[in-house]
């Protein structure tokens, strides 16, 4: 199968992309060339794909479920209960929803953790999008639980094989206040012997702080040093209320921080020192966390949100920046974990979108990162490619009106 793109502009300036297989096999100005399918991206604009490095897909069917409430009490008397009754189907098609949402908004790769593994991954795969994909482990201090939840891991991971190489293995441990040390010391050995990478959420909020303090005797990210956890194979959801030694604990073990600016800001949760942790040099990639905290999943409004409350609350307009904002939400994650997707370039996989540079919100065309930061909703996206795979073209997705249906069935059983 080969898919040629023809006229689209990269960098400012015209350009054809060929692709075979999954791969950009050729760039040059004018390819005179056929291909099985040709897409006709004259006056629009090729970019890499957004990542959401944070989230929960199958949420989606909790979309607008519980709002206006503070974090225990949504989780414990909302969420949780709700979560409960989820099956496999309801998560599978829960994440389609949200791989649907995604894709309409130019995300192509992103990472998840939520109950269901199977449900999850097999849609993601189906849907053509790249993830690391984890269960949730929470042992909730009960060593039973705990070693449930191991073995529950390791049969997930051995089941691998049946889902493309699009889909990765991820170990999830919830949160330090979920999760016994005995279950993270697993997950840290787990994690070396197979290569996996693990997502975590972490310095959440002042009560998680709190209760380390007063059960460990030391901050949350001191706490995970000492038990050897952290790694640059960790990816951390969060990280709001984090001590100048913690931010140097984070950057000396090379850990991935997440920002997601809505959820923490729907539950006041805090702002993430993100000027602190830019100067330190700690890596810094964007994601929305799960569609009941959000509520959507869309990385160009999370930029947007992203770029003005660090200049709100910093009093700074000149604190993250367009670029440095439009770099969290397509770089770090990317290079950390799919090395063979960094960039639009010969022998790169073929990840991309193609924004419709006529869309209104894009017009006039000054500096392009700052129209996509400032002014572009998800739909200047016209089309999307993943592995070589068209998911979107001209805005159009198979199977949508199936995926909105299923969804719908699956709230109607739930709620
Ligand atoms: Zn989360």
């Amino acid at each position: 199968m080969s898919l040629l793109v023809k006229k689209a502009l990269l960098n400012g300036l015209e350009c054809d992309i060929l692709i075979e297989g999954k791969v950009i096999s050729r760039m040059a100005s004018n390819l005179n060339i056929s291909a099985d399918e040709v897409i006709d991206a004259e006056g629009m604009a090729v970019l890499p794909p957004f990542v959401n490095a944070h989230t929960h897909a199958a949420m989606s069917l909790l979309r607008g479920y519980a709002d206006d409430m503070e974090l225990m009490d949504w989780l414990q008397n909302k969420i949780w209960p709700l979560e409960a009754k989820l099956t496999e189907e309801d998560v599978y098609w829960g994440t389609k929803l949200a791989c649907l949402e995604m894709i309409k908004s130019g995300t192509t790769t992103f990472v998840d953790m939520y109950w269901h593994f199977s449900g999850s991954a097999k849609a993601i795969d189906e849907m053509g999008m790249k993830a690391l994909v984890s269960g949730v482990l929470i042992d909730m201090f009960d060593p039973k639980q705990a070693c449930k939840q191991r073995e529950l891991n390791e049969a997930l991971y051995d089941s691998m094989s049946q889902y493309s190489d699009r889909i990765h293995f991820c170990l999830g441990p919830h949160a330090i206040y979920t999760v016994s040390e005995e279950s993270l010391n697993w997950v840290r050995n787990f994690a070396d012997k197979h290569k996996l990478p693990i997502t975590i959420h972490l310095s959440e909020t002042e009560t998680e702080i709190q209760q380390c303090m007063d059960m460990h005797g030391c901050r949350p990210v001191e706490y995970l040093e000492k038990i050897r956890f952290l790694g640059p194979d960790v990816i951390a959801a969060h990280c709001i209320h984090l001590s100048d030694e913690e931010i140097a604990i984070l950057k000396q073990h090379e850990v991935l921080i997440v920002h997601n600016p809505i959820s923490n800001m729907k539950l006041c949760s805090g702002v993430m020192p993100y000027q602190r942790l830019k100067e330190a040099g700690v890596s810094v990639a964007l994601g929305t966390d799960g569609c009941s905290s959000n509520n959507n999943l869309n990385m160009v409004e999370e930029m947007k949100v992203m770029a003005l409350l660090h200049k709100n609350v910093s009093g700074n307009p000149k604190i993250a920046p367009a670029n440095e904002v439009y770099h969290s939400a397509t770089k770090p994650l990317i290079e950390r974990f799919f090395p063979k997707s960094n960039g639009i370039a010969e022998g790169n996989n073929a990840d991309m979108i193609i924004v419709n540079l006529h869309h209104h919100q894009l017009i006039p065309n000054h500096n392009l990162i700052s129209n996509l930061v400032y002014s572009g909703t998800g739909d200047i996206v016209d089309t999307v490619i993943c592995d070589g795979n068209i998911l979107m073209k001209h805005r159009k997705i198979e199977g949508e009106e199936e995926i909105k249906r299923g969804a719908l069935e699956a709230v109607k059983r739930l709620v």
